[in-house]
């Protein structure tokens, strides 16, 4: 399949100002960028897309996904679903991810452990539609920690599996990596959300971590935090964690420490909940929407500070924002883009390279993902409207022309979230 996509503006992910021009694409690759009115030797015979002047820019890169939390409103709700039932809402997510531009994901943990490993193979096996898919293990938390769902007398699981002691840290840590997934996500600090651990504190020990990290990294696989304590952010960086998400209250020497590791890491804020729940508890005057929002507003303050230092200090960032729960359904994670120019300083082209050049490095394929270059993978979005103008145009799936997965094209389905594969 030759393919020549003539007459667009392109914006190649790289920061670079767009351009009037064609993109040629070969089978799952691009063959050649070239501006408006050059002659591309090769394009002899391809097919042809009028763009129209449409934008074509890098399929967007989910850098914080839950595919296998299905929109509940409580964490606990995803420990009540069968695993056939949760693999096939989790099959959903995936292809409403699609249909919403995004072309890759990174997972930040899966409710179970196969989620992410059955529905990734079904993608790559051409069984179902969806991103390409980079996998995690669930939540290894500490008892009491974020994702410990259990209560005593009662059986009652969430998305975490609770570990304690880096024996069952290692154990449970090696028995996902056995099992096929790519990331060991760790919850090294609280959560706002959660009764006994809360999001300042830091409750995943130094040898918990330790354990953790050195099961995946002995076999080449990485570990993701879950960190929003300064001190749960120091120590993921002291153990070789690879990415940390959150990062809230970092403070100057966790920033520091930050830096230092800019070209080893990655971190997002995963700001899209954190807003969510605010708007929820808007008009909310009960003493629990109270209390809630007392711990909600600093931890939003903190983590607009710290992402704003991280961004000027040119530390790795990546959109994601927890989407799957009730109040931030899948298939609306455009909404990050709108998010890191508001309420994190990033530039529209800055918030667009998060989520395409950023995002192609998250995948371990920044070599051949995220960028419209010459031998990288044609994972292309084209867009009608001009998202370097107003970000919020990529929100709204009906200017989504075309979505382009390794050359394959799909559209997003009228009337469902889902997409619609064109050959
Ligand atoms: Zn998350």
């Amino acid at each position: 399949m030759r393919l020549l996509i003539e007459h667009a503006t392109v914006w190649d992910g790289s920061g670079a100002a767009p351009f009037p021009g064609q993109v040629l694409i070969e089978g799952e690759r691009i063959e050649a960028v070239a501006p408006a009115g050059q002659a591309v030797a090769a394009a002899e015979g391809a097919e042809r897309i009028d763009a129209g002047g449409k934008f074509l820019m890098p399929g967007l890169v989910e850098g914080h996904a839950h595919l296998s939390f299905v929109d509940t409103p409580r964490g606990t709700a995803l420990g009540e679903l069968p695993p056939e039932d949760h693999a096939l809402l989790t099959m959903d997510a995936a292809r409403k991810l699609l249909g919403a531009g995004f072309t890759s994901a990174c997972s930040a943990a899966a409710a179970k452990i196969r989620l992410d490993v059955a529905v990734r193979d079904a993608i790559e096996r051409g069984h179902t539609d969806g991103p390409r898919l980079l996998t995690a293990s669930p939540e290894l938390t500490v008892t009491g920690g974020l994702g410990d769902g259990r209560r005593l007398h009662l059986h009652q699981d969430s998305f975490g599996v609770a570990v304690d002691g880096p024996d069952e840290v290692r154990r449970m840590a090696r028995l996902c990596l056995r099992e096929g997934c790519d990331t060991i996500k760790l919850n090294i600090s609280g959560d706002y959300g959660t009764e006994s651990a809360l999001a300042e504190t830091t409750v995943m020990t130094d040898a918990e971590v330790a354990a953790g990290v050195e099961a995946a990294h002995a076999i080449g696989r990485r570990v993701a935090a879950h960190a929003r304590a300064s001190d749960s952010v120091k120590r993921a960086l002291r153990n070789g964690v690879d990415i940390i998400y959150h990062c809230d209250f970092a403070d100057e020497e966790a920033l520091d420490m930050l830096e230092a590791a800019k070209d080893r890491v990655f971190t997002g804020p995963a700001i899209g909940i954190v807003l969510a729940r605010l708007e929820s508890l808007r008009g909310d005057n009960s003493w629990q929407g109270q209390s809630f929002l007392e711990r909600l507003r600093p931890l939003y303050e903190a983590t607009c500070r710290t992402h704003n230092e991280m961004r000027k200090r040119g530390i790795r960032i990546v959109i994601g924002g927890d989407y799957g729960f009730a109040a931030n359904p899948q298939g609306t994670n455009a909404r990050d883009l709108e998010h890191f120019v508001a309420h994190l300083g990033f530039s529209p082209s800055e918030a667009l390279q998060a989520a395409t050049r950023t995002g192609g490095e998250i995948m371990k394929r920044g070599h051949e993902l995220g960028q419209v270059r010459p031998g990288f993978l044609a994972d292309l979005l084209l867009v009608d409207g001009d998202p370097l103008k107003d970000v919020r145009v990529l929100q709204d799936r009906k200017r989504l022309a075309l979505i382009m997965k390794g050359g394959v094209r799909y559209q997003p389905c009228e009337g469902a979230p889902h997409v619609r594969r064109l050959h």
